[in-house]
């Protein structure tokens, strides 16, 4: 049913007293509820630091970027929210503070503010609004749910608080605001503490914005005399206080909010109808297959940020997944790439089900990911090379297959005499970072004969990039000559994108990134494949532990 742009709802998430209190998985579980009862929702994040958008980041310091179909380099919020609702979101789903500057210097040399001096208020916030309610444009959702980054207080969120309080005075009981909050259990007290939720309320207060529900992060369950001093501190009514509990997978949360009435405080106070009964029924389906697992694998992850699991979220998550459609528990063990060595190879990566080699950018950790693929390869243990993983499988193969014992790509080895993998064509005369990569969706035509083409079951796909380097095809024939499989290419540029190795139980290596595909409704079919390899490796070794053995032996050469 189509609602005119009017009706479009507008949800704030604040946070306050600490940062990394969830408030990407509570805006994303609160939208997996409204749209559960059969409303049309997205979520967006506004971030409040400077640059344009997290693609010049590194991992260290914001997690992984997450690449959006339209190839935005975004927050790995923006993965949550995929993951939780299975609906696409673009560039206009993540804006930096960097971003609206940048579009009011653009207006200002353009002389679009005709002489007027231009300002944090309006013009900065005139800026964030828009970019607000862009997204409740044509008509597309009933609700938008905007995630503000950063903590109450920040100098930096200033702008955006601001921004709320002009939308809520102008549109009224059209916009709410989520305060997410810690309740914090102090052990020699023995007692939840309230106050640093009031000093945070307070805070929003002084910016002339007051909460209309509390989410509250706790380690201890809230009860109703807490919920009521709650309630009573900070002008809302009791049913506005919600607990949200500490718990082991996200995967809960959204079963959590509802136990607690998140979705119905909100439709009440926003008068719309909470008549339609939520249909989660697939969703708790995943969940009981996720919480109760008939068997368990370990995946490797070989990468180079392994002291930061968020570098890998969308891999992690999309291994959680295809766990869940497998009925079975994978343990990641995270192993660092600069640490594999060919002394400490095989006590490393002998007892894994799977290795996957992760995503990347530059030399550090090479030689260790050369080596567990060579590793995977010659034991048959299933390998997933992604991106990185990919380009490094092409090298390792290279040089100890084909014989060319330099082969490297030149993002490490501008000079080495065989590139197998290269720079694109389209990137050679690109030498600004932000946002130039190839970047987004590309189509890929799947060869028939292909275990691709049984994975997926179709000819044609579509999948997320974001890489300057690719296969040299050059060597293209070298390889197909000695067992190795293109079996998805670009139709259109004629790139490499998925290799697989003929004689291999399971090896792959994907030029794009699957795992921002990977949803709880839709599982990606290469993580769900490369899984149900690790089962069937992990059945065979224990039926033959004798292949353990020879695989010792086999690494030794
Ligand atoms: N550094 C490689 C490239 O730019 C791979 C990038 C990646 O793994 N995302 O092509």
């Amino acid at each position: 049913m189509a609602t005119p742009t009017e009706n479009t709802k507008y949800i704030f998430v604040t946070g306050g007293v600490t940062s990394s209190l969830g408030k990407g998985i509570i805006s994303a579980s609160l939208a997996k509820l409204l749209q559960s009862r059969g409303y049309s929702v997205t979520i967006q994040k506004l971030d409040p630091y400077i640059n344009i958008d997290p693609g010049t980041l590194n991992p260290y310091e914001h997690g992984e970027c997450y690449v959006t179909e339209d190839g935005a380099e975004t927050d790995l919020d923006l993965g949550h929210y995929e993951r939780f609702l299975n609906v696409p979101t673009s560039q206009a789903n993540n804006v930096t503070t960097g971003r609206i500057y940048l579009s009011v210097i653009e207006k200002e040399r353009r002389g679009d503010y005709l002489g007027e001096t231009v300002q944090v208020i309006p013009h900065i916030t005139d800026e964030i609004k828009h970019s607000i309610q862009l997204l409740g444009e044509n008509n597309q959702y009933d609700f938008v749910i905007t995630e503000i980054g950063g903590t109450v207080g920040d100098i930096e969120s200033l702008p955006y608080i601001e921004a709320i309080r002009q939308l809520k005075w102008e549109m009224g009981p059209r916009c709410l605001v989520i305060h997410l909050t810690l309740v914090p259990y102090l052990a020699a007290a023995k007692e939840l503490k309230t106050k640093p939720t009031q000093h945070s309320v307070k805070t929003m207060l002084e910016y002339g914005v007051q909460p209309d529900v509390l989410v509250c992060r706790t380690e201890r369950p809230l009860n109703q005399s807490i919920r009521n001093k709650i309630a009573l501190f900070c002008n809302v009514d009791a049913t506005s206080v919600i607990e949200s509990i500490d718990t082991d997978s996200i995967y809960k949360v959204p079963i959590l909010m509802k136990d607690e009435k998140l979705d119905l405080v909100v439709l009440r106070k926003m008068k719309m109808s909470a008549n339609c009964k939520p249909d989660l029924d697939k969703w708790e389906g995943f969940l009981d297959r996720l919480l109760n697992p008939r068997k368990s694998v370990t995946i490797g992850l070989v990468g180079k940020y392994v002291e930061l699991v968020d570098a890998y979220k969308s891999i992690i998550e999309s291994l959680i997944h295809a766990g869940a459609t497998n009925h079975c528990k994978v343990n990641v063990q995270l192993i660092h790439s600069e640490q594999v060595n060919t002394q400490n190879l095989n006590k490393l990566l002998k007892n894994l089900s799977g290795i996957l080699v992760a995503p990347g950018f530059g030399d550090r950790g090479i030689k260790g990911k050369i080596l567990a693929i060579q590793y995977a390869r010659i034991n048959n243990i299933p390998f997933f090379g992604i991106c990185l993983g990919m380009q490094c499988a092409m090298v390792e193969f290279a040089r100890n297959v084909l014989h060319l014992k330099n082969a490297h790509s030149t993002e490490m080895e501008p000079d080495t005499p065989d590139p197998v993998i290269d720079i694109m064509e389209q990137q050679k005369q690109i030498y600004t970072k932000g946002g130039t990569m190839r970047l987004g969706a590309y189509p890929c035509k799947i060869e028939k004969t292909s275990k691709l083409y049984q994975i997926y079951n179709q000819e044609y796909i579509s999948e997320r990039h974001r890489h300057r380097y690719e296969f040299n095809n050059k060597y293209l024939k070298d390889f197909e000559q000695h067992g190795m499989v293109f079996s998805g290419i670009n139709p259109d540029l004629g790139l490499v994108e998925v290799v697989e190795l003929s004689g291999h139980p399971w090896y792959v290596g994907v030029q794009y990134h699957p795992e921002y595909h990977s949803t709880v409704a839709n599982p990606h079919p290469l993580f769900v494949d490369f899984i149900k390899a690790a089962i069937d490796h992990d059945t065979l070794t224990s039926e033959n532990p004798q292949s353990a053995i020879s695989r010792a032996v086999s690494s030794a050469h």
